[in-house]
Order: structure tokens, then C-alpha cells, then sequence
């Protein structure tokens, strides 16, 4: 049985009801209350399935309670869950040398959440800037990207251009500055003598699956090498295997200095991230200068050692790439007919909905109704982003899922208009 009645029956609504009394309403989540997860699919509470179209933001690459991964975290729960940073474990050291190894890295520093590691990059950076580079002190600059998304700590949307997640959060953080997405020329023109780092995504998800010109990455990777400035790749999102590489920064053969990761490196089991770096950057950071009471810890590395071996098969990245193909080939010829545009990078589509038609949200309705779950970004976009275990008939079932929303929607404006 899929697809859910346009009214939540009595158990989802409980649910609902509890959830929106007594937790805070910084979301607005779909109608739909989730139970059990298998691979792509979900279990409602009413025992309706979905095919997971968001994948946890990417969390979830590696789809719901993969065995190899479950197997691996079970195992260490009966062993040893935590231990703080203030004595040694026996899971953090293989953890950091096998992520050293996939990002080619001589050092990583391990933390929880996608923001942490962000907040990480961010101080390594300026640490950086004043005790290598020579920046007078205080005058330390990071150029953003307009568009960009890099999570919620104050300091982190105080660069964010996105009014909602800003407002009446003030007083901001300063030493940023935000040239257009893409734009190589804006960057160039922004160096100064004081900018230590460019932050990025290789590939802006929340932004609605927005790639960067070909030869930006290469180009960047140049111009921050010529004058002395730390390329600095958000990769929670965007890498991983999601876009059919390992990183998305691989698709240009182009190396940051610094590599940030999250979502996915905790197998969709528990929050980690990590920055990864050569030790003339991470070097910089001293004990009692930066740390985390969960960030290492022993259940967490073990979790992540295990998906970085998952990651070493390549099976996922090559996953990516092949589904992705027969993904973009069933979006294509929905543009021009009530789909304005479709971005496709590995087994990741960003699909403008014309806003005539339908708002972002009403699709992600309509597809929930028909056994899809997937997210909108600014409006009209949605973002589509299967567990890489989705098979080709579950590709099939979302295109055509979505192309019966869009085009009994177009029905229905046509009847409308010739009336
Ligand atoms: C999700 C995300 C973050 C923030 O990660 P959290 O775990 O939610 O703090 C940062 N950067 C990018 C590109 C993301 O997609």
C-alpha cells in the first residue's frame, strides 16, 4: 500500500497534534509521521509506505539501517559509547587515520553536528590566518557565497543571506563578506591581504541543487593558491558519494585545503562531522583551544570508520552516477511543461516547478499523497535526493509520480483557462 489520503488518519494526527503542542515550530514538516525505515523506503504509523526522496538531507546516502553499518554500531554499543577527548579510546585513532586516508588529508578533528565543523573550519581559518599568514591582528576576512547555507550558530547565519533564518538574531558576527555564487571575477576582486579563507559548497543544496559554472572549482583552487588564501570546501551535503564522486570537488579533480564533512559520515545513525586537513593548517590548534564532549567519541568512530570502508568500495559513488542518469533522463522532458528548470549532479536533481502552476509545497504534497517524500527550497524548487540503495524501478516510481502530479496539474490550468 502507498500514498497517503489528503486528510492524516486518527494515529498520524496524534502524532502531529502532540509533536506541534509541545516542540518548537522551527519546521514545518509534510503530513506524513514516519515509524520504520528499510533501505529507500519508509513506514507511516498507519502503515503506509514512501519512497525517501530527501534522504535525511543527505544523511542518509546510505539509505535507512544499512546492516553493514547497524551491525558495526551495535557492536560498539556493547563495548564503549563515550569517553570525552580528556582520555584516549580505541575507535578514535582508526577513525581519523581511515578519514585521512579517503580525503587524501594528513589530519582530521572530529566534532558532532554539520554546523560544529563549520564553526571549526571557520576558527582553524583565522587561527591560520594570524599565526601563518601574518593578518594583523583581529583583521582576520572569510568570503561566503551569496546563496550559500552552512547551518544555524549565530556566527554561521551571519552570512547567510536567507532573511528568515537571520532575522532578529543580531548582532552578527563580523569578518565575512559574500560575493555572488559561481563568480570568479567577485572572489578575485575580493581578496585582500586579510582574507584567510573561502568558504563554499561545490554544490549548494539548500540553495535547490545550484552547481557552480565549469572551471569555478579549478579556478578557485588557483586563484586561492596564487595568493595565499585556504580553500575551504563545505562537503556535508554535496559529498560523499551523493554526486557521484566521493567529493563533489573530485568532479573538477580539484583539492580544498580544507574539507568539511557531516551528514552522511554518520551513516544517518548518529550526528558526525569532521574537518580534514595538512597538519601546516590543523596544526594550529592546540589543547584547550577548540573541543567537543561528544565530538570522537568512541560509538561515533566506530560508525564513521565503518562508512568510510563503505565508501572505499565505491559501490555508492558508482551508484550515484548510474541512477542519477536514468534520473535526469526521466526529468528532462518535463521542462517546458510546467518544470522551468532541472539540475542534475549524480543521484541529486534540483527541479524548478513553474510557480504558476504549483508551489514547491503543493507538489511535495501531492507526491506525498502518491507514496513520495521529498522536500521544496525557496518556494518552487524541490530537491530530490534518494538514498544511493534506491533501485531503477524506484527511480521509475518517482518520475512518475512526479510527472502525474505536474501534468494533472497542467490538466486542470488548462481546463481553468479555457473555461
Ligand atoms: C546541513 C548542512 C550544514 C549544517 O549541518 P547540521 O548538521 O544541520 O548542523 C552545513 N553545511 C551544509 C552544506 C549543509 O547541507
Amino acid at each position: 500500500m502507498s500514498g497517503a489520503p489528503t486528510v492524516a488518519a486518527p494515529a498520524s494526527e496524534q502524532h502531529i497534534a502532540q509533536t506541534e503542542r509541545y516542540a518548537a515550530h522551527n519546521y514545518h514538516p509534510l503530513p506524513v509521521v514516519i515509524a520504520e525505515g528499510d533501505g529507500a523506503w519508509v513506514t507511516d504509523v498507519e502503515g503506509r509506505r514512501y519512497l525517501d526522496c530527501l534522504a535525511g538531507y543527505s544523511a542518509l546516502n546510505f539509505g535507512h539501517r544499512p546492516a553493514r553499518l547497524i551491525q558495526r554500531a551495535h557492536q560498539q554499543l556493547d563495548r564503549l559509547t563515550l569517553t570525552s577527548r580528556a582520555f584516549y579510546n580505541d575507535q578514535l585513532g582508526p577513525f581519523a587515520e581511515a578519514l585521512a586516508n579517503l580525503t587524501g588529508k594528513q589530519m582530521v578533528l572530529p566534532m558532532n553536528s554539520g554546523a560544529e565543523a563549520v564553526e571549526t573550519a571557520i576558527k582553524v581559518s583565522r587561527k591560520w590566518g594570524y599565526q601563518v599568514k601574518g593578518v594583523a591582528p583581529g583583521a582576520a576576512k572569510i568570503l561566503t557565497m551569496h546563496g550559500n547555507f552552512h547551518g544555524r550558530t549565530t556566527t554561521i547565519v551571519s552570512f547567510s543571506d536567507d532573511g528568515v533564518a537571520t532575522a532578529d538574531y543580531g548582532p552578527f558576527t563580523p569578518g565575512f563578506r559574500s560575493v555572488p555564487y559561481g563568480d570568479i571575477d567577485a572572489v578575485a576582486q575580493a581578496i585582500d591581504e586579510n582574507v584567510v579563507a573561502v568558504l563554499f559548497e561545490p554544490v549548494q543544496g539548500e540553495g535547490g541543487v545550484v552547481l557552480p559554472p565549469d572551471g569555478f572549482l579549478r579556478n578557485l583552487r588557483t586563484l586561492c593558491t596564487q595568493h595565499g588564501v585556504l580553500m575551504v570546501a563545505d562537503e556535508i551535503q554535496a559529498g560523499l558519494a551523493r554526486t557521484g564522486r566521493t567529493f563533489a570537488c573530485d568532479h573538477e579533480d580539484v583539492v580544498p585545503d580544507i574539507y568539511i564533512l557531516g551528514k552522511a559520515l554518520g551513516g544517518g545513525i548518529y550526528p558526525i562531522s569532521a574537518i580534514a586537513a595538512d597538519t601546516d593548517i590543523l596544526g594550529v590548534v592546540t589543547p584547550g583551544s577548540h573541543g567537543s564532549t561528544f565530538g570522537g567519541n568512541p560509538l561515533a568512530a566506530a560508525i564513521g570508520t565503518e562508512v568510510v570502508a563503505t565508501l572505499q568500495t565505491g559501490e555508492f559513488q558508482r551508484r550515484a552516477r548510474i541512477l542519477g542518469e536514468r534520473l535526469a533522463a526521466g526529468l528532462a522532458p518535463l521542462v517546458g511543461s510546467g518544470v522551468i528548470a532541472v539540475r542534475v549532479r549524480g543521484l541529486w536533481a534540483g527541479v524548478d516547478i513553474d510557480p504558476a502552476l504549483l508551489t514547491g509545497r503543493q507538489v511535495c504534497e501531492r507526491l506525498l499523497a502518491r507514496g513520495v517524500l521529498a522536500k521544496d527550497t525557496h518556494g518552487s524548487t524541490i530537491r530530490l535526493a534518494p538514498p544511493l540503495v534506491v533501485t531503477e524501478q524506484d527511480i521509475d516510481h518517482l518520475v512518475a509520480a512526479l510527472t502525474h502530479v505536474i501534468g494533472s496539474a497542467r490538466a486542470t490550468a488548462i481546463v481553468a483557462a479555457t473555461r
